[in-house]
């Protein structure tokens, strides 16, 4: 590694962080990071192969434990987490199964905020039960429910913040006090707000996961997650298992999100910026009953949002008078926003969660999330913002 890639990032602000952190050129000259499409590497000896499996001797072995295209995202990812290592995955759910079998045991208990990503609470509720792994739900925004929720054996606080799609705020630092209070540790989910807009770790958290699917790549082409941590020693657990188990990211799908974090703060503030005018034009609409978003000031955590935020994220639901009818109405005149559940993406989304993100969980779970039947969901994208507008005019019209 010459001198024109420095790698102790520490004095560099985020946006150069997010274009030269980790890059670890070839002998090749290139300028931007290639994909290493190898499944194995090649070893100088009999005696070098020895020691790179005993792991004596540092260097890549086979893609499932490193590949270098996975390593220059991981170190990035790391750098702008503020974090001090990071294991990309398969998926963002590998992420959250990896973290949660690398350090819990049949026995363990974990207390989950009750909103959460649909295909988590699956996993919480279905699996990790069957393996003795314990999990009760709480109320994001309210500590007492999560202080009464705890019990002995539990190990892990998890939760997403701001929440989707009701955009709740959860108050990282308070629940890191009450985590490491009772021995447990605290994971934050960080998929929407990303470390554009939100540095879990500089309020304490554990752990950070993501879906890389989402704002990491940006762009809505490629599957994949991190874990990241502070403590070494569980980043020799966590790396352990994923290299054993098998939900490896793959480096064609690392090159794309390294790319995507390039661009992740702009792409971040241009996504805040339409959100904000979206929600405002929501909020002026008589039809619509209530808006949700984090950067209204009559949002009911607007106030720790913006303590907590650096921007208050691209997630938009709103309430329409009329229910199921009256939603998909709106969903179906819609001439330009896409129809999909996805998120995270430069194009706009719009979906109806009762039906879709929420449509497996139990009518009790819906109204304690507050997934009534007249709410909406929009992702704001990239586009003009006047243009959304117009489009979800035609929509309520
Ligand atoms: C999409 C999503 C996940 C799961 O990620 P995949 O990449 O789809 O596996 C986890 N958490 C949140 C908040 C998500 O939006």
């Amino acid at each position: 590694m010459g001198d024109k890639y420095p790698q102790d990032y520490e004095d560099w602000s985020f946006d150069t962080r997010a274009v030269r952190a980790g890059l670890t050129p070839t002998n090749e000259s290139e300028h931007s990071t290639p994909i290493f499409a190898t499944s194995s590497f090649l070893f100088d000896s009999a005696e070098q192969a020895a020691a790179r499996f005993a792991g004596d001797e540092p260097g890549n072995i086979y893609s499932r434990f490193t590949n270098p295209s996975v390593r220059v995202f991981e170190d990035r990812l790391t750098a702008l987490e503020e974090g001090q290592w990071c294991q990309g995955t398969a998926s963002g759910m590998a992420a959250v199964t990896g973290l949660c079998l690398s350090l819990l045991q049949a026995g363990d208990h974990i207390v989950s905020s009750r909103s959460i990503f649909g295909t988590i609470s699956v996993l919480f509720e279905t699996i990790l039960p069957r393996l003795g792994i314990e999990v009760t739900f709480a109320d994001l925004a309210d500590l007492d429910s999560w202080k009464s929720a705890i019990k002995p054996n539990t190990k892990l606080l998890f939760l997403e913040t701001p929440s989707n799609p009701q955009t709740a705020i959860g108050e990282v630092a308070a629940l890191t006090a009450l985590a490491h209070d009772n021995g447990a540790w605290l994971a934050v989910d960080n998929c929407f707000c990303t470390p554009a807009l939100q540095k879990p770790f500089a309020l304490g958290a554990d752990f950070i996961v993501h879906s890389a699917t989402k704002y990491l790549d940006g762009q809505g082409r490629c599957i994949g997650g991190a874990i990241l941590g502070v403590d070494p020693e569980h980043e020799e657990t966590v790396r352990k298992f994923v290299r054993t188990t098998g939900p490896t990211m793959s480096p064609f799908n690392a090159w794309v999100f390294t790319k995507g974090l390039e661009t992740l703060r702009l792409r971040m503030k241009a996504h805040c910026e339409n959100a904000q005018k979206v929600a405002e034009y929501l909020a002026a609409q008589p039809q619509i009953a209530k808006v949700f978003y984090p950067g209204l000031a009559s949002h009911p955590q607007h106030e720790l949002a913006k303590q907590q935020q650096n921007g208050f994220g691209a997630i938009v639901s709103f309430e329409v008078d009329g229910g199921r009818e009256a939603a998909w109405k709106i969903i179906n005149n819609v001439k330009m926003l896409s129809i999909t559940a996805n998120l995270g993406d430069t194009r706009t989304t719009i979906t109806h969660p009762a039906t879709t993100t929420h449509g497996r969980v139990s009518e009790a779970e819906k109204a304690k999330a507050g997934v009534t039947e007249g709410l909406v969901r929009i992702a704001v994208g990239l586009e003009e913002a006047d243009d959304i507008i117009a489009d979800l005019a035609r929509g309520l019209a």
